[in-house]
């Protein structure tokens, strides 16, 4: 049998995900599972196992996977949990999701982004993700409410439209913030007494944009 050299960057993967303090086992496992590589663009391959954010297709990125891992680890995740995504982009954060919980639903405004993510996430055998074209900011009434809502892209302000979406006990996380320059990942819980609101650390993603995008 042949030897599969694994990159050596993957190998202190798991260890530089540790050492920056993420310690829930089971999203490091999904971490661990999950191959970044599928998800970059094949010119970045060598990069995947990186710590730092790459560009994707329609000018978009994927995300550093210390904030994928952190962000998971934040919406304490049940294998009962019905998760929605925003900003499906590549699809590498709903995979990770889809190990850790029952069915995610995440929506994309690109159609080229949508069916490639689909692609990938079918061919990973991920069969609880739904991918879906669409605006995250204005979800198919259909889809029902969450347990867990994860925005990956930045919005000034977190829609009514969307807490409403989130089941008692509920938990939101998203970069709240301006487009351009830095934001502050809020999670937002849902309690008996209303929203409560926690300003976790500073981070940059690509802006929420409304509408299905024009351009493929
Ligand atoms: N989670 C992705 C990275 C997200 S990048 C990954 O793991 O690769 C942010 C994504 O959000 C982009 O693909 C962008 O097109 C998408 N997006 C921006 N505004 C949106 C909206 N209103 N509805 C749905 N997707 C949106």
């Amino acid at each position: 049998m042949p030897i599969v050299q694994e990159p050596p960057e993957k190998m202190t993967f798991q260890l530089s995900l540790r050492r920056r303090g993420i310690s829930d086992q089971a999203v490091l496992r999904a971490m661990e599972a999950i191959p970044r590589d599928v998800f970059v663009e094949p010119a970045d391959r060598a990069y995947a196992w990186r710590d730092s954010a790459l560009g994707i297709a329609c000018g978009q990125t994927i995300s550093q996977p210390f904030v994928v891992a952190y962000m998971t680890e934040q919406l304490q995740l049940q294998k009962h949990h019905r998760v929605l995504e925003i900003g499906t982009g590549s699809g590498y954060q709903a995979a990770i999701l889809s190990r850790l919980c029952g069915h995610v639903l995440s929506i994309e405004r690109y159609r080229t982004l949508a069916d490639s993510a689909r692609a990938r996430l079918e061919k990973l055998g991920c069969n609880n993700v739904e991918v879906l074209l669409g605006d995250g900011f204005d979800i198919p009434a259909g889809a029902g409410n969450f347990d867990r809502i994860m925005v990956t892209a930045a919005m000034e302000l977190v829609p009514e439209a969307l807490t409403q979406r989130l089941e008692p006990g509920g938990i939101l996380i998203a970069p709240v913030g301006p487009h351009q320059g830095t934001q502050t990942l809020i999670r937002l819980t849902r309690t008996e007494a209303g929203l409560e609101r926690k300003a976790l650390v500073d981070v940059r993603f690509v802006p929420a944009l409304p509408g299905i995008a024009r351009e493929l």
